[in-house]
């Protein structure tokens, strides 16, 4: 009984340490969803690939292109209505 006891404590400790020598997963892109369709949209793309309409535009603020469906530019903090399309 002990050693199932023992035997028992080994596998846990086993999978203890798989799980923190298991390779870091690569960070998933920064995603969003489409302003118009509300589809899936990745940071970076141009237009949607569901509907066509643009997902990036220049802040009127400080000029930087950003993705329309963050709600404020992440350059400047500017709300994403001042946007210029
Ligand atoms: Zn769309
Ligand atoms: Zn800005």
């Amino acid at each position: 009984m002990f050693m199932i006891f023992i035997f028992s404590l080994v596998v846990i400790c086993y999978y203890i340490c798989m799980e923190f020598v298991k390779p870091v997963t690569p960070a998933a892109p920064l995603t969003g969803s489409c302003p118009d369709c509300a589809e899936r949209v990745e940071s970076g793309w141009l237009v949607c690939p569901h509907c066509r309409s643009m997902l990036r535009a220049s802040c009127k603020s400080c000029d930087k292109i950003y993705d329309l469906w963050l709600q404020y530019c992440p350059w400047c903090g500017q709300p994403k209505k001042d946007v210029s399309a």
